[in-house]
């Protein structure tokens, strides 16, 4: 997947259509489709913005549960943790008890 600014899309759709020849026909044609492309961007699926966790540690062994989807994983790299749950791709960044 490759993400983009739905924004910055739209507004480049609807430059190219400002430019094309007020004509007729073929050039009228052109126009709408970018005219069209460009709302359609209001309208499609958005990708999930990135849930934020954090490791519900077990003082035991060097493993934690990722507190977004759960997962028991090794959770440190050397001796730093790892900031990014490899299973749903949470940002463990958020505090204990805290949700989202
Ligand atoms: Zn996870």
């Amino acid at each position: 997947m490759r993400l983009i600014d739905a924004d910055k899309a739209k507004a480049e759709l609807l430059r190219i259509a400002r430019d094309i020849h007020d004509c007729c026909g073929f050039y009228d044609g052109l126009k709408a489709g970018y005219q069209s492309a460009a709302d359609r961007l209001d309208t499609m699926l958005v990708v999930e913005e990135r849930k934020h966790g954090h490791w519900i540690e077990h003082s035991e062994h060097p493993i934690g549960d990722c507190s977004v989807c759960g997962e028991r994983v090794p959770i440190y790299s050397g001796s730093k943790k790892y900031k990014i749950c490899p299973y749903c791709g949470a940002k463990m960044d958020g505090k204990e008890g805290e949700e989202e």
